[in-house]
């Protein structure tokens, strides 16, 4: 065990500085009949990440996986291993292993030799097979189960053991199709956390699909947002959600306020836009924005900074994206509170604060400062 980690940190050591892609897709397309299933992909996943395929259902993610897996073949474009063309190499050539969301386990073998059967099929020595299925059983925690039918495990067992019986056989990118979503949410939550730790061990690529928000934010290095058959946007957790590069985006991912603007002035690198009640000031520089650009100014509720209009205002540099408006609804959710404020064009802004039981400065009816800092706002042209 020592020595797989060991070596695992030693392989990731060696990748932390300079990315090296592990998975090249060029172009990438597949068609049924007249239905284009994926369009023209570009992606290259990074050895040692943790690559997140998010989007809603039907948009193409397990059939992405199904390409790479080679369980099918595309009808146009590329995908490399290394320098290696394996557009056309079959499945079992790939250095690669699936993780279904149904765990596809034996139920005639025990949990033993459901983890060594891959071993096996390679004939490796029986002594071999053993110490690798031991280190296996370990790392997932089945260590007491091995002998145990699959009928009498849990769901979160059984998702370990398929984990173990894809893991035993050392692929260099673990592909995992919702591997999750039999499961019930705490159950979910754990693993989820249990699959950070074991990539972390074992420092291998992995490729998780999922429709959950959540589970990608938690658990991504980057993740691709997928929306039919096409990539909108790869990014880390934390671009994906503060600086969207798309409407589908921003609203995919948790809640956001959209505010139209007009641009009013650009020069260098800043541009400043005005909307109803405020304006704006970006360091984002997009070349085809010019003065009188409609732009749409996304910004998330708990980034916005809400305070009563009398208390006098301290300015602050960073935040030189205000508007006042009036409050409308204060709706406390647990722990949290939405304030809802509107602008004099009738648009709805909602701010989010913690709530910590202190009385509230807040009434509806009052007037309000709304302020946010620009590296949490993002603005597209319309
Ligand atoms: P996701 O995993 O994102 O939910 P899929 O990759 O399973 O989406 O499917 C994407 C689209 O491709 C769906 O509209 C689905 O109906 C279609 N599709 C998948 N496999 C086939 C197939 N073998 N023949 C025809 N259409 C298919
Ligand atoms: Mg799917």
């Amino acid at each position: 065990m020592n020595s797989m980690i060991t070596e695992s940190v030693k392989a990731k050591e060696s990748t932390t500085y300079a990315f090296s892609n592990i998975v090249t897709i060029k172009g990438l397309t597949k068609r049924y009949g007249d239905i284009t299933v994926l369009n023209k992909l570009d992606l290259e996943i990074r050895k040692g990440e943790i690559l997140t395929f998010l989007g809603p259902s039907g948009c193409g993610k397990s059939t992405l996986m199904r390409l790479i897996a080679g369980f099918d073949t595309p009808t146009e474009g590329s995908l490399s291993l290394h320098d290696q063309d394996m557009t056309r190499m079959p499945p079992e050539r790939r250095p690669v292993n699936m993780v279904f969301q149904r765990y596809a386990l034996f139920p005639h073998l025990d949990v033993f030799d459901n983890i060594a059967f891959g071993l096996r099929l390679k004939k490796l020595p029986k002594a071999i097979i053993r110490d690798k299925v031991l280190k296996i059983m370990e790392l997932v925690q089945l260590e007491k189960m091995a002998s145990r039918w699959i009928t009498e495990l849990s769901g979160g067992q059984c998702q370990r053991v398929a984990l173990a019986r894809a893991l035993v056989n050392e692929p260099e990118v673990l592909l995992l199709d919702e591997p999750l979503a039999a499961l019930d949410l705490k159950i979910r939550q754990h693993m989820l956390v249990e699959l950070k730790r074991i990539q972390d061990v074992t420092g291998t690529t992995f490729v998780y699909v999922t429709h959950d928000q959540d589970e990608a934010m938690i658990l991504s290095s980057r993740i691709v947002l997928m929306n039919q058959g096409c990539i909108e946007q790869i990014a880390t957790p934390d671009d994906l959600y503060f600086r969207p590069k798309s409407l589908f985006a921003a609203k995919f991912l948790g809640e956001t306020n959209v505010i139209s603007g007009i641009v009013t002035a650009r020069s260098g690198n800043e541009m400043s836009a005005a909307f109803a009640g405020g304006t704006v000031r970006s360091t984002q520089y997009d070349a085809k924005v010019t003065v009188g650009s409609k732009i749409h100014i996304l910004v998330r509720p708990e980034s916005v900074h809400i305070t009563p209009v009398l208390e006098p205002y301290i300015d602050d540099p960073q935040a030189s994206n205000s508007c006042v408006a009036t409050l409308k609804s204060i709706l406390p959710i647990g722990g949290r509170v939405i304030l809802v404020a509107e602008l004099p064009d009738g648009t709805a802004i909602k701010a989010q604060q913690i709530r910590t039981g202190e009385p509230s400065a807040f009434y509806v009816g009052q007037s309000v400062h709304l302020s946010w800092r620009s590296d949490v706002m993002a603005m597209l042209i319309e």
